[in-house]
């Protein structure tokens, strides 16, 4: 382990380079016109830095390319599947894991099998893909998330907390039999990338275990979460990250992963659970939707460099360089006065297009407009998280109106230079700098489910 004392540096060197598309600010027009200004539908070569997502994005080391050659591709039994499950086991604690193609499919299983019609399932903060698949199963949300997680300028450090009089309110007004689970996510994605405090982790898990309620982890950002508890948190800061993810996961009833995230690979999930019930009950459905629970919609060689990448995303050098690098331009950008979510987030930069753009009333789509204004200026794809991401309520229909309109930078894992860094914080600031002659958008196609993937757009 590096001393805490030397700069954060990329903690490994490069062997092959994949080459990067410079194209013009004319180029660029005409993509961005063609993809309706909704920078998922983008094609991938008229992007200079990919900022879109830190999903799947990750590099891969030698080790995971290594032991992708190793794959056994079986139809049941992989010898993968069983290292993937002693990764689980040793790295998380789970007694029982099924893989799925990536974190959606987890979520699909464990909402199947946990909720019923009229069930309320609090969380910290809702997830796009986690919220749906609670409603489909007739569930309903109720966010539980500390107030000021809705704040951008409140620097508290564990914005992904519960608020427990919220849960208790809950419990008391529904019953504890209308609450399947609390859903705990480690971090807060649409928080800005906000951790939760391992003492508020405990506290829910008190609650919750005195009213006999289960908590599923999704625990896609365990380890940066753990990073986060070991660096802020009072007397946390001697143990080791893989020791707090261990105890976070401890603290939980079994969880949705979606590997793509922390654990480094670029297509990838499971669901994991200490109970036998509903474990068998998750081996019997993943056959229905993903595949034989010895792989689940995965080649052997994904569970290979799955469980490969689950060890390589505790180690400190990784861990501290990831989160590092993501620090190193979030402090740039605040540097030069741009509004972005306080604090930094684990794995992004979060643009506040409420205080970027202020003259853009909601309704036209402020953070949408502003990924959009990024594109054109030098390339860099990033992606809203504001009116568009939060859809309408299920039964008025009404669009929801989230506190937080936020652009989110997000930094893939292993993937770009503190360079590249260098040249999106330019980039950033000189749309600031142009940021009174920006104008809104208007929505002219509007899918059913999920509408921030292909929702469709005009200049106002
Ligand atoms: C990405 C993500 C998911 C869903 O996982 P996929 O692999 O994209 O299906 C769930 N929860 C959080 C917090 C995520 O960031």
């Amino acid at each position: 382990m590096t001393e805490t004392h030397t700069p954060w540096a990329e903690p490994y060197k490069i062997k092959m380079v994949e080459p990067l598309a410079m194209t013009t600010r004319e180029h660029r027009e005409k993509a961005l016109k063609e993809a309706g200004y909704n920078t998922f539908l983008l094609k991938s070569e008229d992007v200079y830095i990919d900022l879109l997502t830190d999903s799947g994005t990750s590099a891969m080391s030698d080790r995971q390319w290594a032991g992708m050659m190793l794959g056994d591709e079986a139809y049941a039994g992989s010898r993968n599947f069983y290292h993937l499950e002693a990764a689980v086991q040793r790295y998380y604690g789970y007694k029982h894991m099924i893989p799925t193609h990536q974190g959606r499919g987890a979520e699909n299983l464990i909402s199947r099998i946990l909720i019923k019609p009229g069930d309320i399932v609090p969380g910290n903060m809702y997830f796009t893909t986690t919220r749906l698949h609670q409603e489909l199963s007739g569930g309903t949300f109720a966010d539980i998330i500390v107030d000021v997680a809705h704040d951008p300028n409140n620097t508290f450090p564990f914005k992904g907390n519960v608020d427990l009089n919220k849960l208790e309110a809950l419990i008391k007004l529904h019953g504890a039999e209308k609450i399947p689970y609390v859903s705990i996510a480690t971090t807060v994605n649409m928080a800005g990338g906000q951790p939760i405090s391992l003492e508020n982790m405990k506290a829910v898990r008190e609650l919750t275990k005195k009213h006999k309620i289960r908590i599923i982890h999704d625990m896609t950002r365990v380890a940066e979460n753990a990073y986060m508890i070991k660096l802020l948190e009072k007397g946390q800061g001697h143990r080791s990250t893989a020791e707090i993810v261990l105890e976070l996961c401890s603290l939980t009833d079994g969880a949705t992963m979606s590997a793509k995230k922390d654990a480094l690979v670029n297509i990838g999930g499971f669901m994991a659970t200490n109970e036998w019930d509903v474990f068998e009950e998750a081996r019997n459905q993943v056959v229905i939707y993903e595949g034989l629970h010895t792989y689940g919609g995965l080649a052997g060689r994904d569970m290979e460099a799955m469980a490969i990448g689950i060890s390589e995303s505790v180690d400190e050098d990784h861990i501290r360089a990831r989160v590092g690098q993501v620090f190193y331009l979030g402090e740039k950008l605040m540097a030069a006065g741009i509004p972005i979510v306080k604090p930094i987030g684990t794995h992004g930069v979060f643009l506040d297009a409420k205080a970027f753009l202020p003259h853009i009333p909601q309704t036209s789509f402020p953070a949408q407009t502003l990924a959009a204004e990024l594109y054109l200026d030098a390339g860099v794809r990033t992606m809203e998280r504001g009116i568009v991401s939060a859809g309408r309520n299920k039964d008025t229909g009404e669009n929801y109106l989230p506190e937080l309109e936020l652009v989110r930078l997000t930094i893939p894992r292993r993937v770009y230079t503190q360079a590249h860094m260098d040249v999106i914080a330019a980039s950033v600031i000189n749309v600031h700098k142009q940021r009174e002659k920006i104008t809104g958008l208007k929505m002219t196609y509007e899918p059913k489910y999920l509408r921030f993937f292909q929702a469709l757009f005009e200049k106002i």
